[in-house]
Parts: structure tokens; sequence; C-alpha cells
């Protein structure tokens, strides 16, 4: 018997994604994509949802990230122990990469939640003695490489994962692709329905896309040209020739390049963006698609600090099962939320004071920016005039802290966080401030919980929903953020938090708007109106817990998505 066997004949969708954030030790993720197919994957497993999820094993992790003593990121791989915490089964197929057999073997982790239900999850491997040595490192080290190695990686999650599926015995109906990356699974199913009438004329597809569409669910994640993948057609002649015809995938993957996002959404009979106005964003940059929204969410019972757990236990036990129960947070008493929020904080100044020496106040209000550094999210925002920066600091004393990676190629993001830290040497005895490095989802857990106020500068509308905030909110920590993604849903002003802006402005003014609302609003209300602050907290949780989670998202993607 296999450790597979009990899964495969209730398991009825399949859900593929390139990285997954399971637990803090499995270093198979990178940010907010691979969360959020983690908590997919705890609702999942809560709600006893038929899944199985398919991902590469990355051995070699993500980015390891350290800071030289200049503010510079060190880019290291990130190992990890895959037999520690999965197992191999005893399955192997191949799928043809330039022009040789590349063979696969899934291993199984198998995520139980705490009543009991389970779910598999599959992370596939080439590092194997049957592959030629340069294979074997295919599933090493996510979104390394170059374009070649990311197709190779592609291949292998959506043929392979595909192939592996019907050798184990799986029986799928529905297939969930999250963001593009597996697209080429849409084109293996694709594979194994040739036309029924032959094809009519030359240039035509000779497979029968409608069966594929009744079975292929595609989730777009980004409103940044650069996060879709796209192949020159020469390379991918070259590795992946064997497996179709390109004049067969130019006509659904587009004419000039391999257009991952394309080829996802010609074969998905159900697409959606991951907040109302990401779906809207995403039909302006596809016209001709129907595109849904279904807004993301998060595992409550993850990333609520245990404080704040105890106490909802007492006022809507089974909270963590239905996050809806969370509308009575409202009735939470102060001093109670006070002390929860108190042990929070008090557990992310000892890591701070842990990971970088830095003593921070308890009784100081604590402002966080934790996000992957990039353009976009502008970390440098805040920093934009430093004297406004020092002169608010003067009436109204606040701490910093600042966190997030940036991907090894983003030469963009490696020059926002040496500017970050180049910034706090310049505030060096004004404002305290620290860059709290290697931020995962160990470090996301404590730094939701702990700080008071959590800062969101996207340029719009580049942030499809934005998840952190959400985790924040479950722990009354006040979101205060530029008007996109999921906060456009979830902000009342002065009652779950503050915007930055107004909604529509593009660049607008968001520095001058953000050093005016943190002015005359947010620091005078910590200071001067604690008990306004606290009713706030409470609303935040009240109001954001019992939508923005991921059991909902869950739940729609079933009703809507799954059971089509
Ligand atoms: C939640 C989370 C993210 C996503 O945060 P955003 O709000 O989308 O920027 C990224 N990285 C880690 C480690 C997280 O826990």
């Amino acid at each position: 018997m296999s450790p597979i066997d009990p899964f495969l004949l209730r398991t009825r969708v399949a859900y593929f994604t390139m990285e997954i954030a399971l637990r803090p030790e499995m270093h198979t993720y990178s940010g907010g994509l691979g969360v959020l197919a983690g908590d997919t994957a705890r609702s999942c497993a809560d709600l006893a949802l038929p899944v199985v999820f398919v991902t590469l094993a990355s051995r070699e992790g993500y980015l390891r990230q350290q800071i030289d003593p200049d503010g510079g990121q060190i880019d290291d791989a990130d190992p990890w122990e895959l037999a520690d915490w999965a197992t191999p089964l005893d399955a192997l197929v191949a799928v043809r990469i330039e022009g040789r057999p590349v063979w696969i073997r899934p291993w199984l982790y198998i995520l139980t939640c705490p009543v009991d239900h389970s779910v598999p999850v599959l992370l596939l491997d080439t590092r194997l003695e049957h592959n030629a040595l340069p294979d074997r490192a295919i599933t090493d080290r996510l979104y390394g490489g170059d374009d070649a190695y990311r197709l190779k990686q592609e291949m292998v999650l959506g043929i392979g994962g595909e192939r592996l599926l019907h050798a184990l015995g799986f029986n799928i109906e529905t297939y969930h692709l999250n963001e593009g990356h597996p697209a080429l699974l849409a084109a293996a199913l694709l594979r194994r329905y040739p036309h029924p009438t032959g094809w009519p004329y030359d240039g035509a597809l000779r497979f029968d896309a409608d069966r594929v569409r009744e079975q292929c669910v595609f989730t777009t994640h980004t409103p940044v040209a650069a996060g879709h993948d796209r192949f020159a057609y020469d390379d991918t002649a070259r590795l992946a020739g064997d497996f179709m015809e390109i004049g067969q995938l130019k006509l659904i993957a587009g004419q000039d390049r391999l257009n991952m996002t394309r080829l996802a959404l010609n074969l998905s009979g159900y697409v959606n963006g991951v907040a109302i106005r990401h779906a809207e964003t995403a039909r302006q940059m596809f016209p001709g698609y129907s595109i849904r929204a279904v807004t993301n969410g998060v595992h409550v019972p993850t990333w609520t600090h245990p404080a704040f757990g105890r106490l909802f236990e007492v006022v809507a036990p089974d909270w963590g099962h239905d996050p809806e129960k969370l509308v009575v947070a409202d009735q939470l008493a102060d001093d109670d939320v006070w002390a929860a929020h108190a042990q929070a904080k008090r557990d992310l100044l000892a890591e701070v004071q842990r990971l970088t020496g830095i003593a921070m106040r308890p009784d100081l209000p604590v402002i966080a920016f934790a996000r992957r550094m990039t353009g976009y999210k502008r970390p440098d925002l805040l920093f934009a005039d430093l004297e406004r920066l020092r002169a608010i600091c003067r009436t109204r004393p606040f701490q910093l802290l600042m966190a997030g990676k940036a991907h090894p190629r983003d030469q963009g993001g490696k020059v926002l966080i040496h500017g970050i830290h180049h910034h706090m040497r310049q505030l060096q005895g004004e404002i305290p401030m620290a860059f709290l490095p290697n931020y995962d989802m160990a470090l996301a857990k404590i730094l939701v919980a702990g700080a008071d106020i959590w800062l969101n500068t996207p340029l719009p509308p580049m942030e499809a929903s934005g998840t952190s905030g959400m985790k924040a909110a479950l722990n009354g920590v006040l979101n205060l953020s530029v008007l996109d993604g999921w906060w456009i849903e979830a902000w009342i002003e002065g009652v779950t938090g503050w915007a930055i802006g107004r909604d529509g402005d593009q660049d607008g003014n968001h520095a001058r708007d953000l050093y005016a609302k943190l002015e005359g609003t947010v620091l005078p209300l910590y200071y001067t109106d604690r008990a306004r602050w606290i009713w706030m907290m409470k609303e935040t949780i009240s109001k954001i817990g019992p939508r923005f989670n991921s059991q909902r998202m869950m739940r729609r993607y079933a009703s809507e998505a799954y059971l089509r």
C-alpha cells in the first residue's frame, strides 16, 4: 500500500502551483503567491475539499537573504532537506526536454489540519540518477536561472505533473492553475483530446479545446507585464519541440511568443482575478475574456497570534474553522485586546533585538513595511522627504521596521534595499529603525501580529490583491494603505484603518498624503485617544476577519469554479 492510496479515489481537483508555503522549514515558496497557495491548501484540508496540490521540490529553495555591511543583498541558495518532510513515491514519469527524457519522481507531503482532514501535496523532483547531470538540477532553484531553465521547470510542473497524476491513478475532473507558470498543463490535457472531426483546414487546432476548458480554472495574479512568463519560440522549439508542434502552440499561446497567461486564458473555462479591482484591470489587459473576481483570503488560525486566539476562543468558539464568527470580536473587552496586542508586540520586539541587536520601546508605535522589494511596491515612498519624516517623529515618536527580499535578478529591488539602509544611517539617532533580513513565513507571522500600523504603498493598479494586510487585521494591527487591491474592498476610513490618497489617483502625491495622514490622524489618535484606537482594532478584526479569509475564498472556488 502506498501512502498516496487513501487520496486516490476521493480526489477530484488538482491545484498546480510553482510555489507553496507549507511550513517555514520547507523552502518551496518565495512570497505572496506561495503563501496564498499554502493558505489554500490549509483551507482545503479544513473543509475536507478533495484537492491534490502539485508543485516543484525546490531543494535549493528561493533565496536566503543576507545584507552586507553596505546594505546590499547577498543572494544565497536556501537549501532544505526534502527527506525530512516528504516521502518519495514509487512512480516515475518522463518528459522529453531538449530531446532527452527527463525523469520525474513525486515526493508526498501530507498536510493535516487540526480537525484531522488532510490533503496531499506532490513535490516534483528531477534529482535522479536516471537523468543527465544538468537535468537533475531542473527542480532545484525556485525562480532561479535563465529563461530556458524556467521553461524547463514549467514543462516539468505542467506536463510532468499532469502525467504523474495519471500514472498514480488519480481521476481528476478539475485542474486549477495558480498563475500562468503551470499553463503547459492545459496544453498537456489538450493533447489527450484530438479534434473529433480531424481539422477542417490547415492552420486550425487539431485538438478539442472545449473539452479542456471544461476542466481548467485559471487564477491570474499580476497586473505587471513582467510578471507574465513569455518564452521565445526558438527556445520553445529547442526544449519542447517533442511535446507539441510550434504551429499548434502558436494558435493557443500567442503568435509572437509562448505567452503562459494567454495559454491559460485560452484553455480555461473559468478565469478569475484576485480582487474586484484586479479583475477590472485584468479585463482591460486581456479584452475578450470573461474574468471574474474571487478576492483572496488568508488562513485565519495560521496568522492569528495565540494571545488573540485565546480571546477569540471565548467569544467565538471554532473561529479558526468558521472565521465568520469573528464578527462578534467587536464585543471583546478593551483591556483584553490591548493586553493581547502587548504580548504580540513583546514577541516582535524580542525578535527585532535577536536579529539586529536593536532595542525598541513597547510604549511607542511600530510602523511596519514588509513586502517583496520591487519598484511598484514603493518601499522608498516613506523616505521621499526625510526632513518631513524627522519632524513628524519629533512631535509624535514612532519606530520603523522594514523587511523584504528582492528577486536576485531585480536590480531595481536591490537598489531599493540599499536605499533603505542608506536612509537608516541618515536617520540614525532620530528615528528608531531596523531592517529585518530574510523575510519569510515565520518572520511574517511575528511582524503582522506585533506591529501597530501596517503600511502599504503600492503604485495603483499594480497590487493585484495583497494579503499581508489581512493577516495584520486579524491581530488588530491597523492598515494604512494606498487604495489598491483588496484594501479597496475592506477600507472604511477611521474604522478599519486609513487610506493614503484617494481611489483613482495614479501616483498623485502619495508621499504628501502619507505624511499628512500620519501626522494629522494616525499618530495623534495613538497618543491622544487610546480608547478609539482600541475600538478601531476591534472593528478591524470583526469586519475584516470574517470576510478576507481563505475558508470563504475556498468555499467560493468550490461552488463557483470547481462545481461549475
Ligand atoms: C503574506 C506574505 C506575503 C504577501 O504579502 P503582500 O501583502 O501581498 O505583499 C509575502 N511574503 C510573506 C512571507 C508573507 O507571509
